[in-house]
């Protein structure tokens, strides 16, 4: 238990995560057809703000700018060969922020997805996924990430491929899937289905959960999933700040820093031991977040009645778990108080 999340994971009753990162960079100046792992090179001082602030509202820990720099990303971009530099100086501007802090600040390399589909579906191979993200993994690691942080995932062979590439790399690490189709993944996994699937690794996770999808409260449904797998590994829970819509041509979430801050507070109560926001989530999200686990004592587990009542509807009336445990009831149908 060396590294610094196994370590704080031991020494706290939970851990906040930081926010979003596109939004925050969108408002910084970023348009929509950039990679954003361009600015670790073109603007280091905005990705260093972009830092900054999560760990100014008083997030233990932040992922690098890094979500796309693997070279099946950064091919769209023509910059394929830059994926190990464009990481590992994500990580070593994040190391840099961290390290000036007087508390503990962990430093999470973000890998997300290659885009591409996977054999047999795809024409991505098992041991190029594994080629792909070995080679971010180690970028990564020189910049001196303290873990990598797999996330948005969708199909359970590239979360096997990237477990087995982190192992190469020799590196702990945390991974989350995106349900975001009626409480599965795009992909067609459950929240059962991932508890069960992260215990069959070799190379497995320190925490692994759930990531973006819908709003709040799919996501805490997603959790209570998990929990209901009876899992002894830590939770991740990182939804959106509510609902994206757009406005004024661009996309706005719904999700106010008060909601968030009840959001954080069913999530630790529901188990999940890593809270933190996904698109949407602002630094004036995360010092409501971080308020309210400081000051609000701990409850008893959620039902899902409390959670929509807190956080709003469910996007969809099941969330597939149904289906591996049949006599399941349904609850989301029923006592549900409407909202103004
Ligand atoms: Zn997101």
């Amino acid at each position: 238990m060396t590294n610094a999340l196994s370590k704080m994971m031991a020494e706290r009753d939970w851990i906040l995560a930081d926010g979003a990162t596109g939004t925050n960079l969108f408002n910084m100046g970023l348009s929509s057809g950039d990679a954003p792992e361009m600015w670790n090179v073109e603007h280091p001082d905005r990705i260093e703000k972009l830092y900054a602030m999560a760990v100014d509202a008083g997030s233990d820990l932040f992922l690098t700018n890094s979500f796309g720099g693997n070279a099946a990303r950064l091919k769209l971009h023509g910059a394929q060969k830059r994926a190990r530099e464009l990481s590992r100086i994500s990580a070593e501007i994040g190391r840099e922020v961290a390290d000036r802090r007087d508390r503990p600040v962990v430093v999470a390399g973000s890998v997300g997805p290659t885009g591409e589909i996977m054999a047999p579906m795809g024409s991505l191979t098992h041991e190029l996924a594994v080629e792909i993200f070995h080679e971010q993994a180690e970028g990564l690691k020189e910049g001196g990430a303290d873990v990598l942080w797999l996330e948005t995932i969708s199909a359970p062979e590239e979360y096997k491929a990237a477990a087995e590439a982190f192992k190469l790399a020799d590196m702990p690490w945390c991974g989350t899937m995106s349900f975001d189709t009626a409480g599965r993944t795009m992909m067609g996994l459950t929240s059962a289905d991932m508890a069960v699937m992260v215990e069959k690794l070799d190379h497995k996770p320190l925490a692994f959960g759930a990531n973006c999808g819908v709003g709040a409260s799919d996501l805490m449904r997603t959790v209570l999933g998990f929990v209901a797998q009876g899992t002894e590994r830590a939770i991740v829970a990182k939804g959106n700040a509510g609902i994206p819509k757009y406005v004024d041509g661009h996309i706005h979430y719904n999700g106010t820093p008060d909601l968030m801050a009840d959001y954080a507070v069913l999530a630790r109560d529901a188990g999940a031991t890593i809270i933190g926001g996904c698109c949407g989530t602002m630094p004036e999200h995360l010092s409501k977040m971080r308020e309210a686990l400081e000051t609000r004592p701990r409850g008893d587990r959620p039902t899902l009645d409390q959670i929509t009542n807190a956080l709003g509807p469910f996007s969809s009336a099941v969330d597939g778990t149904e289906d591996n445990s049949g006599d399941t009831p349904q609850p989301t149908r029923r006592n549900r108080r409407r909202r103004g």
